[in-house]
Order: C-alpha cells, then sequence, then structure tokens
C-alpha cells in the first residue's frame, strides 16, 4: 500500500473507499468462471485492533506497512472496510479429509481480498482467515480465536526463515469479539499470502462434478502461475502434472529435514504450488520419533511425522486422478501416463532427502552408503529419545573433532549409542574436503539452532489469550526470524522442553 499520489484514480488501481490507502489488486481467479467461487466480502467486527504488521512481507509485496498499521489498514485488515479493486471471493473446493472425500468443502472461513503482482513479479493471493460465514461455512462460525491464528503466524513465518516454501503471515489483528469453541475465546483475522490457493482439492471440485472444462481451465490458470514452462512442452498436463509431483516431494523432503508434522495432509490441504498451507495441529518434533503423531484428531497416525512421504503421494495420486481426462483422449493412455508420473515421486523424495540429509552431516561429497549412515543416526537417535533439532545443530560443533562430542553425547540416553556411530561418521568426515571451522559454518547454515518448539508456542498463546500480553510472541517471532543463528540473550529458546513443560496434543483450534 502506498499513499495515493496526486490524480490517483479507482480507474488505475484501487483506492480505498474512503481515502488514504491503495492496493493495486489484479484479481485473475475472480475473472474464472462464476462456478469457482462465491463472491463474498468479510463480515464485520466490532473493536478490530492491530497484533502485528508483517514489516518485510508487506514491502516485498509493495504495500506500505505504515499504511497497513494505520487505523484504516487495521480495518481493512479486520474485514471492516473494503479496499477499492479488492473483488471478495471464497473458493470452491473439495478434498480427501483423513481418506475420506468430502465433495464440498471450499473458504468456510476465509475470502480471497485479491492478488497483488510482487516486487519479484510473482502474483500472490492475499487472503483474510478468519472473517466470517461464507456459502461454505456448514455449521462453522467463519471465525476463527486468537490461538490457532497466532500459531499460524508463528510456523508460517519461521518455515519461510528456514527456507521452506509456505503460505506467509502478512497481518495478525484482534476482532475485539469472543468466538464459542470449547470455551469463549478472543477471536482474531489472519491475513494470509500465498502463491495461490489451487490446491488438488480444487480440481477434486471439478472432477466430481464431471466438468471437465473447468479441470482444464484450472490446469491452464496453474500452469500460468506456477509451472509457466510446462506450457511450450507437447505435453503441458502432463508437464503440470510432474512439476506438481517433484514440488511436493521435495516440499515434504524439508520437512522432514527439520522435524516438521503437518497434521492435515487433506487433499485440500495440498498446494498444486507446493507450499505448506494450513497450519492446524501443526508441530514440531522435539525427541526424534518416526511415529510421532500430536493432532488429537489423528488418532489412527494417518499423518504421523514418518507418514508424510506416503501421504504426499498418495495425494499427489488423488491430483492425477483429475488429469486424466486432459493427459489424453484414450483413457489406458492417460492411466499409464499418470502412473509413470507417479512412479517418480519416491525418487524425487528420496533424492532430496539424501542431499538435506549429508549437508546436515557436514557432507558436500557423496557416497553410496550416506543414506544408511544417516539412517543409523535416525535409528540411535529414536532408540535414545535425543532431541531432533539440537542433535544435529550439536553436530555442527562436533564435527571439528571427536574433543567437541560432549554436547551431542549428553542428547542420548546411552551415549556409547553415539560413539559407536560417530567413529562411522568421523571415518566418513575424513572424505571430505573441508576443514573443520568452514564445515562447521556450513553445517550450521543447514541445521537450525530455533525452531518453534511446541512449548513455546503455547506460552506464548496462554500469554496472549489470557492476559493480553503479546511480548513472548514478539521475542518468538524474533529469535525465529534467524533460525541458524545463535543469537545472544535468546539461547533457553533452543532448548527442548522439560518434561513438565512438554506438548504432547495439539488441536486445530476450529
Ligand atoms: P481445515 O481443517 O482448516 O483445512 O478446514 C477444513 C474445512 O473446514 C474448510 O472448508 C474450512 O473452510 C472449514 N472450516 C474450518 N473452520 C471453520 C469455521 N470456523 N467456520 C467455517 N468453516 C470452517
Ligand atoms: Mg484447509
Amino acid at each position: 500500500m502506498t499513499s495515493p499520489e496526486n490524480g490517483a484514480s479507482p480507474e488505475n488501481g484501487a483506492i480505498m473507499e474512503n481515502g488514504g490507502i491503495r492496493i493495486p489488486f489484479d484479481n485473475s481467479y475472480a475473472r474464472l468462471p462464476e462456478r469457482f467461487y462465491v463472491r463474498q466480502e468479510p463480515s464485520r467486527v466490532v473493536a478490530p485492533q492491530l497484533i502485528k504488521i508483517n514489516q518485510p512481507l508487506a514491502l516485498q509485496l509493495g504495500l506500505d506497512p505504515e499504511a497497513l498499521a494505520s487505523s484504516e489498514g487495521v480495518e481493512i485488515l479486520a474485514g471492516n472496510r473494503i479496499a477499492l479493486g479488492s473483488e471478495g471471493i471464497a473458493l470452491a473446493y473439495s478434498g480427501h479429509q483423513f481418506g475420506h472425500f468430502v465433495p464440498k468443502l471450499g473458504d468456510g472461513r476465509a475470502i480471497l481480498l485479491g492478488e497483488v503482482i510482487d516486487r519479484s513479479g510473482m502474483r500472490r493471493d492475499i487472503q483474510l482467515k478468519g472473517s466470517g460465514r461464507t456459502p461454505f461455512s456448514r455449521n462453522g462460525d467463519g471465525r476463527a480465536a486468537l490461538g490457532p491464528v497466532l500459531r499460524e503466524y508463528i510456523v508460517s513465518e519461521a518455515m519461510a526463515a528456514l527456507g521452506i516454501p509456505t503460505t506467509r503471515s502478512l497481518a495478525a489483528v484482534t476482532t475485539g469479539e469472543m468466538v464459542l469453541r470449547e470455551t469463549p475465546l478472543p477471536g482474531a483475522v489472519l491475513t494470509r499470502v500465498a502463491s495461490s490457493h489451487i490446491r488438488v482439492g480444487t480440481f477434486q471440485y471439478f472432477a466430481a462434478r464431471g466438468d471437465v472444462e473447468a479441470i482444464r481451465l484450472l490446469a491452464d490458470t496453474a500452469i500460468a502461475r506456477h509451472y509457466p514452462e510446462a506450457a511450450s512442452e507437447k505435453q503441458a498436463y502432463g508437464a503440470l502434472l510432474d512439476r506438481a509431483i517433484s514440488r511436493q516431494a521435495e516440499l515434504v523432503a524439508k520437512w522432514m529435514l527439520v522435524g516438521f508434522v503437518h497434521g492435515v495432509m487433506n487433499t485440500d490441504n495440498t498446494s498444486i504450488a507446493g507450499e505448506t498451507i494450513d497450519y492446524g495441529p501443526c508441530a514440531f518434533l522435539d525427541a526424534y520419533h518416526p511415529e510421532t503423531v500430536f493432532s488429537s484428531i489423528d488418532q489412527q497416525g494417518r499423518y504421523a511425522y514418518g507418514e508424510q512421504p506416503k501421504i504426499a503421494a498418495w495425494n499427489m495420486a488423488r491430483f492425477a486422478e483429475t488429469l486424466l481426462p486432459l493427459l489424453s483422449g484414450d483413457i489406458n493412455t492417460g492411466v499409464a501416463s499418470a502412473i509413470e508420473s507417479l512412479d517418480a515421486f519416491p525418487t524425487y523424495f528420496s533424492t532430496a532427502l539424501v542431499t538435506g540429509l549429508r549437508r546436515k552431516l557436514g557432507f558436500f561429497t557423496e557416497r553410496d552408503h550416506d543414506a544408511v549412515l544417516a539412517q543409523d543416526l535416525l535409528n540411535a537417535m529414536a532408540e535414545n529419545h535425543a532431541d531432533f533439532t539440537l542433535t544435529f545443530r550439536c553436530l555442527c560443533e562436533a564435527a571439528n573433532g571427536p574433543g567437541a562430542d560432549a554436547g551431542v553425547r549428553r542428547l542420548f540416553e546411552n551415549p556409547s549409542d553415539y560413539d559407536s556411530w560417530s567413529r562411522r561418521w568421523r571415518k566418513r568426515l575424513a572424505e571430505e574436503p573441508l576443514d573443520g571451522r568452514n564445515r562447521k559454518a556450513a553445517m550450521e547454515a543447514v541445521n537450525p539452532a530455533y525452531i518453534p518448539r511446541n512449548h513455546r508456542i503455547e506460552a506464548v498463546l496462554s500469554a496472549a489469550t489470557e492476559d493480553g500480553d503479546f511480548a513472548p510472541f514478539e521475542a518468538l517471532m524474533t529469535v525465529l526470524s534467524k533460525p541458524y543463528q545463535t543469537q545472544k540473550g535468546y539461547e533457553g529458546y533452543a532448548d527442548p522442553p522439560r518434561s513438565e513443560q512438554r506438548v504432547y496434543r495439539t488441536f486445530c483450534g476450529t
């Protein structure tokens, strides 16, 4: 947002109705046929108050953070005012939720305000989440509670700082209203920014209705927005599928490398652009174990940490099914082509995973045995309840030599398990060209000191919700903005929870 220049007029863009603020919206999704969405403006709230504007992100979007933080800006971010040029829409989509197909989901508590072109020429969606009921709300109130809004703000921005593709958080405001969950909770609205909100579930919505024309339009939109190079390939839709599959595989590998558990990998929460989307009951591992599940609603462990690659591949198979009519005029040829694309998922995933593990272990050359060595460490960590993040962070120091092992050893219940692994690791390190100091720096650049640990998040959420105290939120955001740098005065944020602080369950809060 910038202040309107002299002579700026509604025709050349978007001045807010009552003066002041301009958002240069260009709404391509709202130009798609009406069956893609429902036109819907946000519902008003009583007394919006700003929690936070994401300054660097605002600037990247070409918006003025001060204008956003002004009382007019906050009214827009709360849904009380409509910026000129904004065409509010709630998007239609379906989805497999925990394996069960729901033909009609859609934005039940979110409204896409519009799209802007950012400083790097990328089209980005600006969406309000928690902005009131829409025709897709079913029994929901269309609102969001403060806790889940802060959780999404914290974790999405932490993911971005870690270098993991994700939707972003531009702003959070409180509404001055209570929302009724198990108890009454303060309400809030998040402003989410995404490369797009096209999901696997969006394709499924039209496939379920046999609407091949809409699938083709949506596929063309996805290609234009996310995979423009696919357009010039002989089989553009096959190329779209291939690219979406490789991005998804690489995304999940990145999650695995930082111990992230998404928690609700439903197909409606799977972005075609390959961004992490929908931060509900998500959480990071403290102690490593592949079967870790946090979400209170995931009783079967469908979305456990170690299941994520398999589930992502399953979700991509659901995507491929929707594209069958576009892949070939002949169904058998289409199926064969889809299967060939899907068969590549495990290779994309394991390549990305092993490449990442090598760097985490300080290997910059490749040896066949590296994957086994990495897996043996993970197995030992699981048996010894070793903290995932700290183990790798302390390995950076340990890479200097056997004298620097104390930090890692103490993370293992039985330190000799680490010792026997580290002898093999050191032998392998001896084959690497980098000297100890450079290796440590290179390893620290991929092994974060700080992740949004669950007990820290819980502490932030309860301070904000119970006491209206946002200082812990600000402190956590400061730490997480530079996850790879040890920060003076914030060392405790790297620590795992003490046993009484440990969080075993997380909740969607919807
Ligand atoms: P999620 O689990 O957040 O991915 O949401 C799944 C579906 O439930 C989506 O269609 C949401 O729009 C809808 N939904 C979630 N919470 C609410 C709410 N409070 N009011 C209306 N719809 C909701
Ligand atoms: Mg969702």
